[in-house]
């Protein structure tokens, strides 16, 4: 067994709870965080299940003093941490004006400021590992759509931080990845707590487009949405693979639509740019 150690935030279902089982099973020591320890019923039972062991302990990305405990814990009792991967985050449908400030602001503090949280406190032990940041982002982080300009923004801003960190991280010896599933079947839509017919009664002018997007967005996860076992697949290769790329894609419909837009898919052509400016 190896003794390298990852940590995962948002474990307590889908995409994080699939991770922490994948790589305990792939050999990592595995420390699988989620912000209620009671809601860990689903992750126990998947590893019993998978036979395999896992550390888990309370973080919540949006609690400092929670994300430096858990972080610090791991390392006083691991002795080492080499790898942070950053899951957890929240879906969120909304336009600017049928929402307010606060509501975008809180988008932002879960799925933004919960990674820059979490990056901050590991990344001295990332170093001393030579170890890995890994941050599981979306198509989103690339592409933005329509009502979800919190969210996007967001994933953008998670982007953004990780492509600016990662020709300096790797000249300090971590590896920076993002992955970018497209539609997952997760509880992440439930979870975003929509009361549909509600909204687009409330959504004025918006109403129609509104309806539009959430029939087609319903139907892509109905018909062709990846399981959070295939997505977890990607990130455990980011997490394994001897030199990942700066961005991977979790399937081949999420690889065709990101590439609508980037020239260069895997991050690598911008890494040796801007990695150069670093002499
Ligand atoms: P999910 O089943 O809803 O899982 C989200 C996880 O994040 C849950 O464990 C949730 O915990 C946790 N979380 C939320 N707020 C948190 C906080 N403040 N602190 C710690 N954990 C928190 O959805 P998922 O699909 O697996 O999502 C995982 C990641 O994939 C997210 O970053 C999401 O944006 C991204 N993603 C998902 C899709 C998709 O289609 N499913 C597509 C692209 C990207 P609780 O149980 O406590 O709420």
């Amino acid at each position: 067994m190896s003794s390298k150690v990852a940590l995962i935030t948002g474990t307590s279902s889908g995409i994080g709870l699939e991770t922490a089982v994948a790589a305990a099973r792939a050999g990592w020591t595995t420390v699988a965080t989620l912000r209620d320890p009671d809601r860990a019923g689903a992750l126990r039972a998947a590893a019993d299940r998978a036979g395999v062991p896992l550390d888990v302990r309370r973080l919540d990305v949006t609690d400092p003093a929670s994300v430096t405990a858990a972080i610090e814990g791991v390392v006083a009792d691991h002795g080492r941490l080499d790898a942070l991967i950053n899951n957890a985050g929240a879906g969120h449908v909304g336009t600017i004006e049928n929402e307010t400030v606060e509501d975008v602001r809180r988008v932002m503090e879960v799925n933004f400021f919960g990674v820059v949280q979490t990056t901050k406190a590991a990344m001295p032990h990332l170093r001393a590992a030579g170890g890995r940041l890994i941050t599981v982002t979306s198509v989103g982080g690339v592409i933005g759509q329509p009502f979800n300009e919190a969210y996007c923004a967001a994933k953008f801003a998670v982007e953004g931080f990780m492509e600016s960190l990662a020709p300096v991280a790797a000249r300090l010896g971590v590896t920076v990845s993002v992955v970018e599933p497209g539609a997952v079947a997760t509880d992440f839509v439930d979870n975003i707590g929509l009361d549909v017919t509600k909204v687009i009664a409330a959504a004025g002018d918006y109403a129609e487009p509104l309806q539009g997007y959430v029939e087609r967005t319903l139907g892509q996860f109905a018909n062709s949405a990846q399981t959070p076992e295939q997505a977890a697949a990607t990130v455990v290769e980011a997490l394994t693979t001897e030199r990942p790329p700066f961005r991977l894609q979790t399937s081949e419909w999420a690889r065709d639509f990101t590439g609508t837009k980037l020239a260069d898919h895997d991050g690598s052509a911008v890494l040796a740019l801007t990695g150069g400016y670093l002499g």
